[in-house]
């Protein structure tokens, strides 16, 4: 029997209360857990599976673009991170420091690495020697600590896992395409198999990655009409190489400090995903990154451990063949209508239903998550048409979600519609900017709205336009939206 704690869990309506509901689905789905440290969260199982198939799925498409990965310290010196004035400054608000090993206090600090620039370019200095070393295409996966002051699950917390590819090259050029080069391959990445759409663009001077010379970012619109930043790429210049003595000798003989990218995405990413696929009930997964794609749930009734339990494990060992990951239910203290539930809050995408009468007739019940549509396929034909199903899935949350990005990006000319429209619509506004701060700030303390990036492609709505905020003529269109 199952006791109270087991009982269909519901999640608070999302329409009703985001952020209760983002909260309740990631505890009642066992994505993660609080711990007795303030702002530091446990991965569990289930949130943890995701992101193992994020990493899989992204780690090869960076390999496939030649890039590396490598593993550097968890510690860098606090003299490492002093050479680079604005670097240090960036974060220092933010570090976690270490003063002491074992009983002896150290002679220098060292900090947790906020992100490690510092700790590699004081290593490339030693392996970069000639142009032929160029370029390096180094990643690592590793965890970060930030100390934040506000935090939640998955978008911010003081310990998170990421990966940062650290590049160097021997020319402005071809830095700028790397870094340009690996937004787009994000921005992909995010599209195929999160089945998020985002803008992307470059950040304001203000607002870019301390020692960066630019910073460009990908975005995206949660279910609440706020923007959350997905994935970061920076084009670091000579800042660090210049700091950290990184030089080569380039094809005429002559000594020239190497070029250098650096860009990240994190454990975020799956706080997107539950923001922008989820609905009422719970979690919608998308298939790709789905821990489980399918589940299979036996109607319990009668002696169904005979007539229906070897249907069902047929059919498991079938799909898992094909190359499905599909769990079979077949737990006795719960209902079938209990699973169905469950399930259902934990996002998986598709459910197959088997009983006795579906045994009889060789078919089985299929129910996607998505729309909730219920139909009854023949069993011999489920290795074709649940993955066709799942592709289906797959594109049908992109489609819904695009809709609602295409839905919520309004271009504005005024400024009053601009506050009436974040207050009541959110979504990204966009509008006419002159390139001063003084305007982004004003706008942000009138309406919570900042600039989230600056879109890199022409348009076509108008050459020239007034600043939103100023009325001065401006030249620059900006993505403005109320962020995570
Ligand atoms: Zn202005």
């Amino acid at each position: 029997m199952p006791d109270n704690d087991r009982l269909v869990k519901q999640v608070s309506p999302k329409s009703e209360d985001f952020s209760k509901w983002y909260l309740e689905v990631i505890r009642k789905t066992e994505m993660a857990d609080y711990t007795p440290m303030k702002g530091m969260m446990v991965i569990r199982p289930y949130g943890y599976a995701i992101w193992e198939i994020i990493q899989r799925l992204l780690d090869a498409r960076l390999k496939a673009s030649g890039h590396v990965n490598a593993y550097f310290p968890l510690f860098i010196p606090e003299s490492f991170l002093q050479k680079e004035m604005d670097h240090l400054q960036g974060f220092a608000p933010e570090v976690a420091w270490v003063t002491q090993g074992g009983n002896e206090e150290l002679e220098e600090r060292l900090a947790v690495r906020p992100t490690s620039e510092a700790i590699i370019g004081s290593l490339y200095s030693k392996w970069i020697k000639s142009w032929r070393d160029l370029p390096v295409l180094i990643n690592q996966w590793a965890n970060i600590v930030r100390w934040e002051k506000v935090t939640r699950p998955f978008l911010r917390t003081t310990e998170f896992l990421w990966q940062e590819g650290h590049t160097a090259h021997e020319t402005f050029e071809q830095a700028s395409e790397e870094t340009l080069k690996i937004l787009d391959l994000y921005a992909e990445f995010v599209r195929t198999e999160l089945a998020v759409p985002v803008v992307t663009g470059k950040k304001t001077e203000w607002d870019k990655f301390a020692g960066a010379l630019d910073t460009f970012a990908m975005e995206a619109l949660m279910g609440d009409g706020k923007a959350l930043q997905m994935g970061t790429s920076h084009n670091l210049g000579q800042h660090f190489s210049q700091v950290f003595n990184i030089r080569f000798e380039d094809r005429d003989q002559n000594l020239q400090f190497v070029w250098q990218t650096s860009w990240g995405v994190t454990t975020r990413l799956i706080g997107a995903i539950i923001m922008v696929h989820g609905d009422d009930s719970g979690l919608r997964l998308p298939p790709a990154v789905a821990p489980i794609q399918v589940v299979l749930v036996p109607i319990s009734i009668g002696n169904w451990k005979q007539d229906v339990l070897p249907a069902a494990e047929k059919i498991r060992a079938d799909l898992e063949r094909a190359g499905i990951r599909v769990k079979l239910d077949d737990r006795e203290e719960f209902t079938p209508g209990w699973k169905f539930a469950d399930w259902e809050m934990r996002g998986v995408p598709l459910r197959l239903e088997v009983g006795p009468r579906d045994v009889k007739e060789n078919k089985a019940v299929v129910v996607r998550r998505d729309m909730k549509k219920k139909e009854s396929l023949p069993m011999s034909t489920l290795t074709e048409t649940v993955p066709a199903l799942l592709a289906d899935i797959q594109k049908n949350l992109y489609g819904q979600a695009s809709a609602f990005l295409k839905d919520n990006i309004r271009f504005v000319m005024d400024y009053e519609e601009f506050k009436a429209t974040i207050e009541a619509k959110r979504g990204f506004l966009k509008a006419f900017w002159c390139g001063a701060q003084a305007c982004e700030n004003k706008i942000k303390e009138e309406t919570a709205a900042s600039i989230r990036v600056i879109p890199l492609e022409t348009e076509p709505v108008a050459a020239a336009g007034r600043c939103i905020f100023c009325r001065q003529e401006a030249r620059t269109l900006a993505y403005f939206a109320r962020a995570y």
